[in-house]
């Protein structure tokens, strides 16, 4: 058990009697031990790998380092990982790369909840002349597997489902999914960014051709990514330049932040049964006072979800109300809205559920890290009621 806050989390306070951070989903603080291991890549050990010298060339080794460590996590071999610079380009990578290889004869199939990364992909392929299917989902988040049976026959198909929801954090059946589509011949990648570091990832027995992951949601920094490339499969290269990553990524490797990606892979592996238990517990503690309040709903599959994340509405109320007033507390959680474009629609994973509209607006994500604590569980629940209770008594709708 890992308790202990990083010097930047206590320094984030900003004057607030603590900071809770509930946001892990969209980033996670830099673990001490990657911070420390990267520290000597920025003034000691700075040459570039692929230089001739020995100055440089002494990097190659840990960049070589990093990849044993992170394939491990993931039960790769190591020359079936490409760095990449976040979560977003591995799936950039992956959906290009394997769409401009099968053309446009090829369908693409997706699903209705995934990050705007793999959406939008698939979407700017359907303006380039691909067939592209969007799979529904349930009310509780689960991908319809019928539809995916239907979709894939009938031609060449490149299939690219997340492994676990960002916002709800409802776990795809991703054995069954890979089951389906390599049965029917099909190319599998899986946006599995919020899958690895908190549930077991094996591509020894599961059947997916590329997978997608980031570094900055296992306690890495942020700007490293990676994509896992089966062996055999055929893939155009997206970034074009050098002969880096085996020529399949132009760029010079970024020494520091691989090296960190490596460390924090390492610490993922040796936590990862935390977060079934203790993570969990937490978060599990946190539904079950906030399911106390009068209203309250989990969005999501129960049964099937990461151990870290909670979505839930409260309903007649705004989310983004809420994330407010637990800002000014220091608690840092959020929500689904697309508040960016001023018209705080709820986000396209909650509307795919068909989460009634006085539920949708008032939903909001906890998620969780190693770094929680049960004080950071009592802290919420010490404020979050009385939260709820003031804002609905000013909800217009609500018939006082
Ligand atoms: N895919 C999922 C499911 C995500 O949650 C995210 C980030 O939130 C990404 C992809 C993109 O990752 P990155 O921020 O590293 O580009």
């Amino acid at each position: 058990m890992n308790t202990s806050r990083t010097s930047a989390e206590k320094n984030a306070t900003q004057g607030h009697e603590r900071l809770v951070y509930l946001d892990n989903n969209a980033t996670t603080c830099v673990a001490p031990e990657v911070r420390n291991a990267m520290l000597p890549f920025f003034d000691m050990l700075w040459g570039n790998p692929s230089s001739m010298h020995a100055f440089g060339g002494q990097t190659a080794r840990y960049v070589e380092e990093a990849r044993e460590k992170l394939a491990a996590l993931i039960h790769a071999d190591p020359s079936e990982i490409i760095f990449t610079s976040c979560g977003s380009e591995s799936d950039n990578a992956a959906i290009y790369g394997a769409a401009e290889v099968l053309g446009t004869q090829a369908k693409i199939i997706t699903t209705r909840v995934e990050h705007p990364a793999v959406l939008g992909s698939c979407r700017h392929f359907r303006e380039h002349g691909y067939k592209v299917v969007e799979l529904p989902v349930d009310g509780v988040g689960q991908l319809d597997l019928a539809a995916l049976r239907e979709a894939v026959y009938g031609g060449p198909s490149l299939v690219s489902i997340m492994w676990a929801n960002n916002e709800t954090g409802v776990i795809f059946p991703m054995d069954e999914i890979a089951k389906i589509v390599k049965s029917a011949g099909g190319i599998l990648h899986t946006d599995a960014v919020q899958a690895v570091g908190k549930i077991p990832v094996d591509v020894r027995t599961l059947p997916v051709d590329m997978l997608a992951l980031s570094g900055h949601k296992l306690h890495a920094p942020k700007g490293i990514g990676a994509l896992y490339v089966r062996r055999g499969t055929r893939l155009k290269t997206f970034l074009i330049g050098g002969h880096q990553e085996n020529g399949r990524r132009g760029g010079t490797e970024n020494v520091p932040y691989i090296v960190g990606l490596g460390v924090a892979a390492e610490l993922a592996a040796k936590h990862i049964s935390e977060e079934q238990t203790r993570v969990a517990a937490l978060r599990n503690r946190l539904e079950q006072g906030l399911l106390s309040c009068p209203d309250a709903r989990i969005n999501g599959d129960v049964r099937h979800r990461l151990p870290n994340t909670s979505n839930m509405s409260f309903e007649f109320i705004e989310g983004e109300a809420i994330l407010y007033h637990l800002s000014d507390l220091g608690i840092c959680a959020s929500s689904g809205s697309a508040c960016s474009s001023g018209s705080l629609e709820p986000s396209h994973v909650i509307r795919a559920m068909g989460v009634p509209f006085t539920a949708a607006h008032g939903s909001i994500r906890f998620s969780f890290s190693r770094y929680n604590t049960d004080s950071d569980v009592d802290y919420v629940l010490k404020h979050m009621p009385g939260i709820v209770q003031k804002l609905r008594a000013i909800s217009p709708f609500v018939t006082h």
